[in-house]
């Protein structure tokens, strides 16, 4: 048998497939990978059954449907107060494309790239293919601030780009004003690009606004901003997103995504396009999340795990080391095999995968999962 030299030498299999695959083999509680157990509304799926029926069946627009291009550029201009163009966006199949695509378009080898850490298992491999250097810098435990000093620190003549993520998997920080002067500070007068990652804009907690780059002009024209309808609308199998660009950068990233998957699902497109005609199926979305957490929160509280309220997405980071002295790893495969719930272990996602005794809960999940779910976490 033949065998190639690895591209990803260091990469194993992604930790959500590991942990969803063992919370099946041990029949757990899975709150593991971030995925809704609860259907979509039943409006969307409707919508979808007919797109087929009415053979919206071959191939889309490359860059998507018309009908939805325009519902995203307006949603995302009346929110944000930006000015996207019919040009400047594409459809994507799921943010990870949009991320990846976004990355195959502008980072050339030896281009540096800063992300922060903890960071979404996905974007550092992505760097490296295309030749980058990830610079990681971490968020400061326990609140997760940036130190934006540090982040100017690393900044050379050899940065292309800051990845950024709010509201931010894992951590559920949301970024404040201050942290988008900050960023605004630092990249104004170079020519650095940014990769805003914002699939969790429609969940913001207690009152706290989405700070999108789209609001800012200095990074609007900068970015390439990446969004997810399966966050937004819980079909996250549907693997339908997209990217918001400045017109050079679109350009680009066309130039790439017309070899890369040239279209993606036309009869999704179609639904999504008569769904968000209704504001509020986004609109609600910030209350219906903070009611989970919340009672997500009250059930544990009594529990032995520490935790600082998640400021946004469907993810809470809970410390164990009132409990064990274990490894994340070693802890959250305890968790499933002895006590049937499935957790991640935050250390994956870490600057060295430095294990901090963080595990991550996903509570998009029915009311009965998470009662029995918090049952499991208050007995250990
Ligand atoms: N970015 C972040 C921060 C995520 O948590 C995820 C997972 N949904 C993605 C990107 C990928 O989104 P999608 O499933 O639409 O590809
Ligand atoms: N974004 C999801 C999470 O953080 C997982 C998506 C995936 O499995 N690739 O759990």
């Amino acid at each position: 048998m033949k065998s190639i030299t690895s591209k990803l030498p260091h990469i194993g299999t992604t930790i959500f497939t590991k942990m969803s695959k063992l919370a099946q083999e041990h029949n757990a509680i899975n709150l593991s990978q971030g995925f809704p157990n609860f259907e979509a509304d039943s409006k969307l799926l409707e919508m979808q059954n007919q797109a087929v029926k009415n053979h919206r069946n071959q191939y889309a627009p490359l860059s998507g449907l018309p009908k939805l291009n325009q519902a995203v550029l307006d949603k995302a201009n009346s929110l944000y107060g930006s000015n996207y163009a019919e040009d400047e966006i594409c459809m994507t199949a799921g943010a990870t494309q949009a991320i990846f695509t976004s990355l195959a378009a502008s980072i050339h080898p030896g281009d540096e790239v800063i992300m922060l850490k903890p960071a979404y298992d996905c974007y550092e491999p992505a760097v490296a293919l295309f030749g980058g250097k990830p610079i990681p810098i971490e968020m400061k435990a326990p609140t997760y601030e940036v130190d934006w000093n540090e982040v100017q620190d690393k900044v050379s003549s050899k940065t292309k780009m800051i990845m950024i993520n709010s509201p931010h998997n894992p951590t559920g920080k949301v970024f404040s004003e201050a942290d988008m002067q900050a960023l605004i500070q630092i990249v104004k007068n170079t020519n650095i690009l940014i990769l805003s990652d914002e699939v969790y804009e429609h969940m913001t907690f207690d009152g706290r606004p989405h700070l999108s780059v789209a609001k800012y002009p200095e990074l609007q024209s900068r970015s390439f901003l990446t969004a997810s309808f399966g966050k937004t609308f819980h079909v996250t199998g549907w693997k339908l997103g997209y990217v918001l660009a400045p017109k050079l950068l679109m350009k680009e990233f066309k130039k790439v995504h017309q070899y890369n998957v040239f279209c993606v699902n036309h009869p999704m497109q179609v639904a999504i396009s008569e769904y968000i005609a209704d504001k509020n199926t986004y609109l609600n979305l910030p209350d219906f999340y903070q009611k989970k957490r919340d009672q997500f929160l009250s059930l544990i509280q009594n529990s032995r795990f520490e935790f600082t309220p998640s400021e946004g997405t469907y993810f809470q980071m809970a410390s164990y080391k009132n409990i064990s002295n274990e490894k994340d790893t070693d802890f959250t495969l305890r968790l499933i095999k002895e006590f049937g719930l499935a957790a991640i272990p935050v250390s994956v996602f870490n600057k060295d995968e430095k294990c901090r005794k963080m595990i991550r809960f996903c509570f998009a999940k029915t009311d009965a999962t998470l009662e029995k779910a918090a049952e499991i976490i208050n007995r250990i």
